[in-house]
């Protein structure tokens, strides 16, 4: 169907040939439009601005026609025009559809009946174009819209890949670091997986196994860097590592390919991902063998002056103890001679068992002292065990009691029944004590006798530590005096050595523990031995 033409405009200088075409088109019953007539250019401009025309008819009279469709074009670009040509040239007619005519007829050709066709197309024509100007025009406007986005999405995309080239970047370099650093640290570093097979290990390592990085990776750690009867320890503290345990340092014999022990100590980490998810350990050790043999080698040092010091104690003691062995023997002497004339006389059977009781409780009392003695004496190996504080603390009182009695210092203890044990070498901690009740009752010589008093005393601390008090009432120290008295060789006394305090305090170091004292001038002297509470594993 067409559209419908209702309004031409007919630019025609010549009135006669305008009539002619008025009464073509009238003469055609398709074509009920209205024709407008104007014969001059400019007044028909005008009239084209002012009005809406379905189509321009438009008389090439002269050759005025292009120049005029020209303008027409300017204002009116989608306006439909037919030129009336006075002659049938071609060139011309090509020219004036270039000019933006749709049609030019010559008016010699012309009859109702063509023209009103002609108009009919030319608007068609006029109004197709139209069309497909403003697909063509929607179709630039999206391709302009698709160009855009694609170009912001390249954007976005250089953006992403610069960022990506710079993370990788980073990554490049922070492996590089790592590696660096792994394999220049002294600390032996391999990463394990849930098998306990080996996934990296770093220099430090291979050097120290003496086995190539290729003979570790993909064994499983302890079948290579432990001994036999640690491996099941080992697999469990990696299990317990791998479900988020907490797993203490271990120090762990490892044995090299050159046939040698070192002794490593090892701690872990997990490496856990974003999501938490945990697939290696991370492994590091510090090879704690030269370490391992100073402490050792100072362990014996301070068992050996310690037993020195025991034995120069019993020494300054044997007076004491030769007096305190005789009275029991003289007393089992008196009691045989007793006896034997009781037998001579057929005495009484009662009197002479009474006599036979006492020998053996004195034997008894003897035994008990040389018990002591060899005990002390013996040789200690910090061979640590549960004791039992008021076991240990009685032994120390058995030993010191006589030197007590001579010194007349009077003697206290306050010792709770449920202490708990700790964890010692006996003979080193009654070593301790016996050296700080020994050097209490000698400051007391300086005080009168009434006021000499010595208190051993115990207690558990709230900090898991047990402390043995020895308290007495000499003369006290002054501050001075206390900053010195634990350095070796510092003694105020004519015939000290001044090591006592300071092997009592390596002692107490020995055992995890402390040895402190507090004291002023009059005030007497306060030593305090806390050494860790023994807790069942
Ligand atoms: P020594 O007994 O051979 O002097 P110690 O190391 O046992 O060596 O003691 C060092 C010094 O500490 C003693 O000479 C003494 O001056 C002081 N001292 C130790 N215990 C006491 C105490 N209970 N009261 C006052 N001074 C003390």
């Amino acid at each position: 169907m067409f559209a419908p033409l209702e309004r031409i405009l007919l630019v025609e200088s010549d009135p006669h040939d305008a009539r002619l075409v008025g009464l073509m088109l009238a003469g055609d019953k398709s074509l009920r439009a209205e024709i407008e007539h104007e014969s001059d250019f400019e007044r028909a401009l005008q009239r084209l601005r002012e009005a809406d025309y379905d189509a321009l008819l438009l008389a090439d009279r002269a050759g005025e026609a292009l120049h005029f469709l020209h303008r027409v074009m300017e204002w009116a670009p989608h306006l439909p025009v037919v030129v009336l040509s006075e002659d049938d040239d071609p060139e011309r007619a090509m020219e004036l559809v270039h000019g933006g005519a749709q049609d030019v007829i010559a008016k010699t050709h012309l009859s109702g009946p063509i023209l009103a066709r002609v108009l009919r197309y030319a608007k068609e024509r006029k109004r197709t174009e139209e069309m497909l100007r403003t697909s063509q025009l929607v179709l630039e406007a999206r391709i302009e819209d698709r160009t855009r986005h694609l170009t912001e999405l390249n954007a976005r995309l250089q953006a992403e890949i610069h960022q990506r080239e710079a993370v990788e970047r980073a990554l490049r370099r922070e492996t590089a670091f790592v590696a660096t650093v792994l394999d220049t640290v002294a600390a032996l570093v391999m990463v394990l997986d849930r098998s306990g097979r080996i996934r990296e290990a770093n220099r430090a390592l291979v050097r120290l196994s003496g086995q190539p990085r290729e003979a570790l990776v993909g064994q499983v750690a302890w079948d290579l860097l432990a001994p036999p009867q640690w491996r099941e320890t080992l697999r469990q503290a990696l299990e317990d590592a791998f479900v988020g345990r907490a797993v203490p340092p271990m120090e762990v014999p490892l044995p090299t390919r050159a046939g040698e022990e070192r002794l490593v100590r090892w701690e872990s980490a997990l490496v856990r991902d974003e999501a938490g998810q945990a697939d290696y350990l991370v492994v590091c050790g510090g090879d704690i063998t030269e370490q391992q043999r100073l402490k050792e080698r100072e362990r014996r040092r301070l068992l050996e002056l310690a037993q020195a010091s025991r034995l120069s104690t019993m020494g300054e003691m044997a007076a004491e103890i030769a007096h305190e062995l005789n009275q029991p023997l003289s007393a089992i002497g008196n009691y045989a001679r007793a006896g034997r004339m009781l037998l001579d006389r057929g005495g009484d059977r009662e009197r002479l068992a009474h006599a036979l009781d006492e020998i053996a409780a004195q034997a008894q009392r003897a035994g008990e002292v040389i018990r002591r003695l060899r005990q002390f004496v013996g040789k200690a190996e910090l061979a640590r065990a549960p004791v039992s504080v008021n076991e240990l603390v009685a032994d120390v009182i058995g030993l010191i009691e006589i030197e007590a009695r001579w010194n007349h210092v009077r003697l206290e203890q306050d010792l709770p029944d449920d202490l708990p044990r700790i964890f010692a070498d006996r003979i080193l901690v009654e070593q301790v004590i016996l050296n700080l009740a020994r050097n209490a009752i000698e400051a007391m010589t300086e005080v009168p006798e009434d006021r000499r008093r010595l208190t051993l005393r115990a207690y558990a601390g709230q900090d898991g530590f047990v402390c043995i008090e020895v308290r007495d009432t000499g003369p006290g120290m002054a501050p001075e005096r206390i900053k010195q008295i634990f350095d070796r060789f510092f003694t105020t006394k004519q015939k000290g050595m001044g090591i006592g305090l300071a092997i009592c305090r390596s002692i107490a170091e020995s055992h995890d523990g402390r040895l402190e004292v507090s004291s002023r001038p009059g005030e007497g002297a306060v030593f305090r031995l806390l050494l860790p509470e023994w807790r069942d594993a």
